[in-house]
Formats: C-alpha cells, sequence, structure tokens
C-alpha cells in the first residue's frame, strides 16, 4: 500500500532486522537513508536492490517537498537511519509532520531501538521511563539540563559518546546524587557489556579506562525517600502557608 513507512533496522546485529521490514524495503519505491553507504551494507545482505536517496538534517529542507509530492502521487518510500529506529535521536520528525499534514498514511514498522535494548537488560524500573537522548556537551549546559531532571520519579535513559562518558556520568553523580546506574555499551556486537554500579564509581572507571564504542546509560529514578523528603518540605509549606 502507498505511504511513508518508517522502519527500524538494527543497531549491530544484521540479524535483528525484521521480515517485515526486509519485504518493505523491497516493495518500496524509494528508501530514504540517513547515509545510503549504511543502508547500502543492510540491503546487500538481504537482497534489496530497491533506489536510495539521502534524507538528513541538512538535507531535508531541500528534499522533502519533492517526496511529500511523491507521496502524494502514491508511491511507497521508506525512512531509515544508520540504526534503530529513525526519528529516536536520529532523523525524520519533519518528514513524519510533512506527511500527516498532507494526509499521507505513516506506518511504523518496528523494530530495534538502543533505549529499549538498554532499557530491557539494565535492571532497572520500567514502569515508567524517560528518554533524554544526548545530553548536551559542553558542561555548563549539561550541568542545566541534569538539574532539570533530577526531581522526575523516574528511570532516566540517555544516549552519550564514549569521549563524553565519564565527565557525564559524574555530571549526572553531582545533580542526582549518587544513584545505581547502568552503561550498555555496543548492544547486540561482539564487545556487548552491560556494566551496573554507582554513578560516581562509574565514573571514575571510566575515566581511568575510557571505553570504546556506541554507549546507552540507564540511571536509576530517585529513592523512595528522597522524593518523601520532598513531599515533606511541601507539606511543611502548606502548613505555613494556612497558619
Ligand atoms: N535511532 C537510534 C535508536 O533507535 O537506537 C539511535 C540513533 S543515535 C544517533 C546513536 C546512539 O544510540 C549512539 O551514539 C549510542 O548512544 C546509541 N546506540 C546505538 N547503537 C547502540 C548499541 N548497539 N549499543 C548501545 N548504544 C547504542
Amino acid at each position: 500500500d502507498p505511504g511513508l513507512y518508517v522502519a527500524a533496522t538494527p543497531i549491530g546485529n544484521l540479524a535483528d532486522v525484521t521480515f517485515r521490514v526486509v519485504e518493505a524495503l523491497k516493495a518500496a519505491d524509494l528508501i530514504l537513508c540517513e547515509d545510503t553507504r549504511r543502508t547500502a551494507k543492510l540491503c546487500a545482505a538481504y537482497g534489496i536492490e530497491t533506489p536510495r536517496a539521502p534524507y538528513h538534517e541538512h538535507n531535508a529542507a531541500r528534499v522533502l517537498p519533492g517526496v511529500i509530492e511523491k507521496l502524494k502521487a502514491g508511491a511507497r518510500v521508506c525512512l531509515v537511519s544508520d540504526a534503530g529506529t529513525p526519528l529516536i535521536s536520529d532523523p525524520g520528525y519533519r518528514l513524519v509532520r510533512a506527511a500527516r499534514d498532507a494526509g499521507v498514511t505513516v506506518i511504523p514498522l518496528p523494530g530495534p531501538s538502543a533505549a529499549v535494548a538498554a532499557l530491557s537488560v539494565a535492571g532497572a524500573p520500567t514502569d515508567r521511563f524517560l528518554f533524554a537522548g544526548f545530553p548536551p556537551a559542553k558542561a555548563a549546559a549539561r550541568r542545566r539540563f541534569f538539574e532539570g531532571l533530577a526531581a522526575i520519579d523516574a528511570t532516566l535513559v540517555f544516549y552519550e559518546s564514549p569521549a563524553r562518558l565519564a565527565e557525564s556520568l559524574a555530571a549526572m553523580a553531582a545533580a542526582f546524587g549518587d544513584r545505581p546506574a547502568a552503561v550498555a555499551r555496543e548492544l547486540t556486537k561482539l564487545h556487548e557489556e552491560v556494566r551496573e554500579g554507582r554513578l560516581a564509581a562509574l565514573a571514575a572507571d571510566y575515566a581511568e579506562a575510557p571505553p570504546k564504542g556506541e554507549i546507552a546509560v540507564v540511571v536509576h529514578p530517585p529513592a523512595q525517600a528522597e522524593l518523601r523528603d520532598d513531599s515533606v518540605d511541601v507539606d511543611a509549606l502548606l502548613c505555613e502557608a494556612l497558619e
């Protein structure tokens, strides 16, 4: 059927692509790729010969109108990113927004995403979580970013580059207190590793031995005692105000 298919692709292990994604990529008129060379590897592995074109932050404004015209004319277009689910810290939001505004059907082809893969093995509570993407690179902005998340009663999930991991973990410890966390590295790949610890100890370990590869960080929610402390303060303030 015509429409925009938003297709998840593997985050490392090529075998993690779904049957439905392979079929959709084969049947599509066009595959929009974050990087056509990366997607070429997936296509080669599964015998997919569909034409490919780049779609990323830098050309989105230019290629969008043409893509929407094609979709309105009844084309099947697949959107993929280099790894995982498009739009999750990846390009695609503007395209999905424009497609919906144009009345085009948008179809999800679900599959891997590093955030959910990390959550599924980190051993942190999963009933409530907040995906916060990449923390800002600069120290002051990053501190404000973490401080803004400190009071949230949910597990937090971040993406981080190996070069910034240690300083980010230290900044989290400063903003959140020394909560338990898990660093999920190279999931589904040869050097897959999930390391659990308190934020400060993890920061020290990674400062000493900088990690390699792709990393997702899962931070446990605030301890219930901390949250109760806050509510006691609120109660006290309310009592004062009512006196
Ligand atoms: N759209 C992707 C998704 O759904 O997971 C995320 C794209 S984002 C640009 C790439 C970041 O995701 C990496 O820098 C890393 O933080 C995280 N990531 C991707 N693959 C990973 C893996 N195999 N293991 C751990 N983290 C991964």
